[in-house]
């Protein structure tokens, strides 16, 4: 059997249902190499595992454990619970990462519970001391900065997702295949579902790379579309404030800020939104920040590296002409 380092940080990889790794795959490793020896856990249905370890390794995974599992076509959350048990039973390592994703803190709460564990959830980074692994979060709206590490055992961490710049070099890695027997704990149970293909070209909200939202300055679900095709040149995710749902421009999956989606991307566009700290509590980490407001006095400026004081009826469509034009 494998003896892995000491520093070992077991890194919990998600499959899509094709069997490739999740986008977060990257920044996790990229977070774990960082603080030790990244021990990539991926639990893929039987016959996926072999490729999805061979991508843990491209992204820096040293040794990768596999799990092969029929049962996660069927059960929720449990399954991957139970490979986890066994890979952090066999590795001891010093803080498991896993994404902040809904499957990721489901998995992450569930493990926490069941081993005893500390649960540090939505961290934007990680980092070491002299007394181990530390988890970084930004909190209050972005207004501070903490750090939390746990009094004994390994920190079980979520990662929000597009939070982490650094990435690990490809390896070899050694892969082991990890033999799970069902705990039998309690499971949702799925007994059928509908396969569906996402007719949109976009990138998904969580985890892009850059975002275009809009507020309640959009005035209208019609001319929120401006939001949309300004997105679209820029090959952005679209999201929305609070009041741009509740006023019914976008569905609620749209939420950016405290009670909807945290989004960490190198770009995010703010139209027409004031910027209240519910609002930048989902944003504020994002690494360049551009606000088009028409009240030079509204808060998003506070955060914004670059502002436009202007109606974005009139700078928007301006902006898409000459973003277009520079596409050529
Ligand atoms: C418990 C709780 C949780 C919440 N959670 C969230 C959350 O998750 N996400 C969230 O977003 N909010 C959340 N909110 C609501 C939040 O407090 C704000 O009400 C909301 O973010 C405001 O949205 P907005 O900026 O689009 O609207 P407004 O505050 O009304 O701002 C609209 C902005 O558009 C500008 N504008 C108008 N017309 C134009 C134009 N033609 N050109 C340029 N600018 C223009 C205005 O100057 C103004 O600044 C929460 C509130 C509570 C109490």
């Amino acid at each position: 059997m494998t003896t892995f380092p000491e520093d070992s940080i077991l890194v919990l990889l998600g499959t899509t249902p094709s069997g490739e790794l999740t986008k977060s795959a990257a920044g996790l490793l990229g977070a774990a190499v960082g603080v030790g020896t990244p021990v990539a856990l991926v639990v893929a249905l039987p016959g996926q595992g072999a490729e999805a370890a061979s991508e843990a390794g491209s992204l820096g995974a040293k040794h990768v454990l596999m799990a092969e599992m029929e049962e996660l076509s069927s059960a929720l959350g449990v399954p991957v619970v139970d490979a986890l048990t066994v890979a952090a039973d066999q590795v001891q390592p010093d803080a498991i990462l896993i994404t902040n994703s809904l499957d990721g803190r489901d998995a992450a709460g569930r493990f926490a519970a069941r081993k005893r564990c500390a649960l540090a959830v939505d961290a934007i980074g990680v980092g070491r001391d002299e007394e181990g692994v530390l988890a970084h979060h930004s909190v209050y709206g972005g207004a501070y900065n903490v750090d939390c590490a746990p009094t004994f055992g390994p920190l079980v961490i979520t990662v929000r997702e597009g939070s982490i710049d650094a990435r690990a070099e490809a390896v070899t890695p050694t892969v082991d295949v990890l033999d799970v027997k069902p705990s039998g704990a309690a499971a949702a149970i799925v007994e059928s579902f509908e396969e569906q293909t996402a007719a949109s070209t976009r990138p998904e909200l969580r985890g892009a790379a850059k975002v275009v939202a809009g507020g309640r300055g959009l005035s209208s679900q019609e001319q929120f579309a401006l939001v949309e095709e300004l997105a679209d040149v820029l090959g952005a995710a679209v999201g929305a404030s609070r009041a741009a749902v509740d006023a019914g421009y976008v569905p609620n999956s749209y939420q950016i800020g405290q009670t909807g989606v945290s989004v960490s991307p190198q770009l995010y566009v703010a139209l027409g939104i004031s910027g209240a700290i519910q609002h930048r509590a989902g944003m504020q980490t994002a690494k360049t920040i551009v606000a088009i407001n028409k009240d030079p006095d509204a808060a998003i400026f506070d955060v914004a590296d670059f502002g436009v004081v202007g109606d974005l009826f009139e700078v928007v469509p301006q902006l898409i002409k000459s973003l277009s034009a520079r596409k050529g």
